[in-house]
């Protein structure tokens, strides 16, 4: 069955994306199934969007309430649940303002939206320049993957948006001196994601939230993969006590469900007025009714602390492994949000993981990426560590055959 599917399926969808040779076709917290009834543990969570698991009784039964009374009626009229997801965000947040839309790039071009217009509206319309960090990840759409500091992601669709300088991870040198008069903000991924999970150095968020100040401009930190209890705190800028000027989120804010948003303070979002930004589907009734009850469960069940609990758990097991095996270069990352490079391809790995029932993957070629459901057991992380155990130590043996 799963090969059909697999066949109609490569004829009639575009192929932007290399898919695993699976059909999932339901799921149970930590767990999915594909179309031949095989089960999987899920260490990839949608690419650290469910958070709370596949089907959640709770956040299905607040979407199927919801969408038995009102799905969508447009932002020209106010709706209780979008209220309520606004104000459980600032709750949560340095933010007072927040704006809904339908994915990450759509939040973050918002962020882009908001920083040129903020110095538009002081009439300096000159200020429209972001430096943005190598090897980062911000969307898909044009103005976004003209913010990736990723070549392999813009090739093909120049000319990009103007107006973004690059600057390595971690340099704060680097930072001060992309900054001009005519920069707004400097935009980054507190844990960059994608770029292979690279965590900020000691003081880093600090000395740049101190840079844009000493230049009087905007701090936007893309929290879309970080945020939401995924690094053990409500938002990854709570580990530095840092806080943004702009954030955008999406990933896990909707479990599954297609949400983003932008959170700003109030003296920056006063610059998005009426007219200024909108979205048709952004902050439907239907989706924020559900994220509010995303939010409320991980409230109530204290899901940022256990995350915090099970990630230093988690990155204990993979650091054992890393004495064990010199393939693996490093381990790294914070919360359930964890990363092993290696000095070999990943890809087979991953491949043999999910033969063996579990779900990871590897970005950058050679980092191994651990996002699971935040509710992921220990239990369930011991068994994927003996499962990456083998596959590392039959590996390890045929290098040591071949000298
Ligand atoms: C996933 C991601 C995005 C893009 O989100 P989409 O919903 O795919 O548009 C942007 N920034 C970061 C940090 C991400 O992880």
């Amino acid at each position: 069955m799963n090969k059909e599917i697999r066949q109609r399926a490569d004829k009639v969808i575009a192929s932007t994306y290399n898919r695993f040779p699976v059909v999932l076709t339901h799921g149970k917290g930590c767990n999915l199934y594909d179309a031949d009834g095989k089960r999987y543990i899920d260490f990839l969570a949608g690419i650290a969007v469910c958070n709370l698991g596949h089907a959640h009784p709770r956040v299905c039964e607040a979407l199927k309430k919801q969408a038995d009374i009102l799905f969508h009626v447009s932002n020209l009229f106010y709706t209780m649940p979008q209220v309520e997801l606004a104000e459980k965000l600032i709750q949560h947040s340095f933010a007072d303002r927040v704006f809904f839309c339908n994915s990450g790039a759509e939040a973050n071009e918002a962020c882009i939206k908001l920083a040129r217009k903020f110095f538009h509206d002081k009439g300096e319309s000159n200020r429209f320049r972001i430096v943005s960090m190598k090897q980062s990840f911000h969307g898909r759409t044009m103005g976004t993957l003209s913010a990736t500091g990723q070549d392999k992601i813009r090739v093909g669709f120049e000319p990009v948006l103007g107006g973004f300088d690059f600057v390595p991870f971690n340099d704060i040198q680097a930072v001060r001196n992309a900054i001009t008069p005519d920069t707004c903000a400097v935009m980054l991924e507190p844990v960059q994601g994608e770029g292979g999970v690279r965590c900020p150095e000691a003081d880093y968020l600090r000395s740049v939230r101190e840079i844009c100040d000493e230049a009087g401009i905007l701090l936007i930190f893309d929290e879309i993969q970080t945020g939401i209890g995924r690094t053990g705190k409500w938002f990854a800028y709570e580990h530095s006590g840092v806080k943004p000027d702009i954030m955008s989120l999406a990933k896990a804010l909707g479990n599954g469900l297609p949400i983003g948003a932008m959170l700003a303070t109030e003296r920056t979002a006063k610059a998005f007025t009426p007219g200024a930004h909108a979205s048709t589907f952004g902050g439907t009734p239907l989706i924020t009714a559900a994220a509010l009850e995303v939010l409320k469960v991980i409230e109530e069940e204290n899901i940022v602390e256990s995350c915090r609990r099970t990630g230093g758990y988690f990155r204990e097991k993979l650091f054992l492994l890393k004495e064990k095996y010199s393939i693996i270069r490093d381990v790294r990352g914070i919360g359930l949000l964890l990363g092993m490079e290696l000095t070999i391809p990943g890809k087979p790995i991953v491949d043999q993981c999910l033969e063996n029932g579990f779900i990871i993957n590897c970005i950058q070629d050679h980092v191994l990426r651990f996002v699971p459901p935040l509710i992921i057991s220990r239990e369930e992380i011991d068994l994927l560590v003996t499962c990456l155990d083998t596959i590392l130590g039959s590996i390890q043996m045929k290098s040591a055959r071949s000298f």
